[in-house]
């Protein structure tokens, strides 16, 4: 099924999709895998740790706030949602497009990730709840923190109390993202959530499967993948990587790719003003 998937998208006249289609293992998995370190281990439980009790500290000042109420929950849990969505695209086409393992900071902390699971994408699937889930709790923890500066219960008004809502229910989304991600790729998830993937409440593996078509370069968004479309049809990422390479002259996904492939991706991606529908969303 993940071939045929495949195909299509290499057939869809996707920019790139046949462009990068035997130029797609240039990292090593193996040597990928061996860069989880103990000390990265330390930092995802203390993102954990951290992340659970920032959020604990703003729901006590949520509740300690006069204008708390109920009927705006569901409101808010939907904005954090979208929210969230956007954030894992905007995060993923991040570390996906720019940047190599030797990147300051981010490099073997996240874009390590990100190549491994473009060379091995079940290799998620084998990840305990603390690697699976760490560095996104990480994410989270300087909004919360910022949200429960921001938010004063003593005179705190509705407005407030629903911005600090919805950022709260966008971190505890963002936190499950890469659950949410190893259960698309997983053979046999739960049965909840296999209800949840066909209702597209969460990610379903069908429309996840096309962002691993080579190059790699669509469906970046992956707690529901609702906001896909939205970025495509305004060509969002295709924007941003044709301002960022115009600025920087830097060569999208040239690591991921290799330098060669890369510029004939971005070369099809900028002749190509109007992608076509997604073939999994029918
Ligand atoms: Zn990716
Ligand atoms: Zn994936």
């Amino acid at each position: 099924m993940g071939l045929d998937l495949r195909e299509r998208a290499a057939d869809s006249g996707w920019p790139g999709a046949r462009v990068a289609e035997s130029d797609d293992q240039r990292h090593d998995a193996a040597e990928l895998e061996a860069g989880y370190t103990r000390t990265h281990r330390r930092y995802e439980l203390g993102s954990i740790a951290a992340t659970t009790a920032a959020c604990t500290w703003l729901v006590t000042r949520i509740a300690a706030s006069a204008p708390v109420s109920g009927w705006w929950m569901p409101l808010a849990a939907l904005v954090g949602l979208l929210l969230a969505d956007f954030m894992s695209g905007f995060v993923h086409w991040a570390f996906d497009t720019w940047g190599d393992i030797d990147t300051p900071v981010f490099g073997r902390l996240a874009i390590r990730t990100f190549r491994h699971h473009h060379v091995d994408k079940t290799a998620i699937t084998r990840h305990d709840f603390v690697e699976t889930n760490g560095h996104n709790f990480g994410l989270g923890f300087p909004f919360m923190i910022g949200t429960s500066l921001y938010l004063r219960p003593e005179s705190a008004t509705l407005f407030d109390v629903f911005v600090a809502e919805s950022l709260l229910m966008m971190v505890v989304f963002s936190a499950v993202t890469s659950q949410i991600h190893k259960w698309a790729h997983t053979a046999e998830p739960p049965r909840f959530v296999k209800l949840l993937q066909r209702a597209r409440l969460v990610l379903s593996p069908e429309h996840h499967e096309l962002h691993h078509g080579a190059p790699y370069n669509r469906n970046y968004c992956i707690t529901v993948g609702w906001l896909n479309g939205p970025l495509r049809t305004v060509r969002f990422f295709e924007t941003l990587e044709w301002i960022i390479s115009a600025v920087t002259g830097a060569v999208p996904r040239e690591d991921d790719l290799g330098k060669d492939t890369a510029i004939e991706v971005a070369r099809e991606t900028a002749a190509e003003p109007e992608p076509e529908p997604d073939p999994a969303r029918d």
